[in-house]
């Protein structure tokens, strides 16, 4: 899971101190959209038709929060309807992990089968396993159906990045692809996990997918200058990433 900054909460045109108000949520999509990308916040699906906001903690239950910027994320509609069956459990940032306050690249492994599970290279304790597990169930990561039972392109679109990023690494190896076709190439599938994970034992690609300004991945945070992921706030959290 990409790991994202969003940025402080967008304020009015004619007032730069004022905060702009979001009684209709969906007017945050553009901001979002402008400052994290067109991929989904949480399973990094490319999405290219309408997206969702994510209410991590639920308008019905938090209706003071239904308008407020840290409650929101941009999610794909598969995401949201799993969410939908479901309830984001207090507190819930200690109960799941977060693209915009944790660095979830180590949270989460997206397997070449498919998969997403918890990653086990830097989730060492139960409680941290069962951390990334909580968010997965959340919102359905590893379903490859809908809650409504309708086929969920996730997982086909997962394994279709899969299969463009191993082409690339082979023709990468043999001299026939370059580092921007690579990159571009991922800004076309999505799934920047799957990217780096293929391409992890390249430094320059992993450095030029890291540093790819579409991912907008919170870079200053979440890697060292060895493009290394590092703990997002080690001061303020003892949890690893
Ligand atoms: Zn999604």
């Amino acid at each position: 899971m990409r790991p994202i900054d969003k940025g402080s909460w967008p304020t009015k045109d004619s007032h730069a101190t004022r905060k702009r108000v979001f009684n209709d949520w969906t007017r945050a999509i553009p901001y979002l959209k402008g400052r994290t990308g067109r991929y989904c916040h949480l399973c990094e699906l490319k999405v290219s038709n309408a997206m969702a906001i994510e209410h991590i903690k639920s308008k019905k239950y938090f209706p003071r929060l239904q308008a407020h910027w840290d409650n929101f994320l941009l999610i794909c509609n598969y995401c949201n309807s799993h969410k939908l069956a479901t309830i984001t459990i207090s507190p819930y940032k200690k109960t799941y992990y977060w693209p915009h306050l944790n660095n979830t690249i180590m949270a989460f492994d997206f397997r070449i089968t498919g998969e997403i599970i918890p990653n086990r290279t830097y989730l060492t304790t139960k409680p941290q396993i069962d951390r990334a597990s909580a968010t997965i169930d959340l919102y359905g990561l590893d379903k490859v159906v809908t809650a409504q039972g309708n086929s969920d392109d996730r997982l086909k679109d997962r394994l279709e990045a899969y299969k463009q990023a191993i082409d690339r690494f082979i023709e990468f190896s043999t001299g026939k692809a370059s580092i921007h076709a690579i990159v571009d190439n991922a800004k076309n599938t999505g799934f920047f996990s799957v990217w780096l994970k293929v391409f992890n034992s390249v430094p320059n690609v992993k450095a030029a997918l890291i540093d790819c300004l579409d991912f907008h991945l919170a870079t200053t945070y979440c890697f060292n200058s060895t493009y290394q992921p590092i703990p997002r706030n080690p001061t303020f959290t003892a949890d690893p990433i």
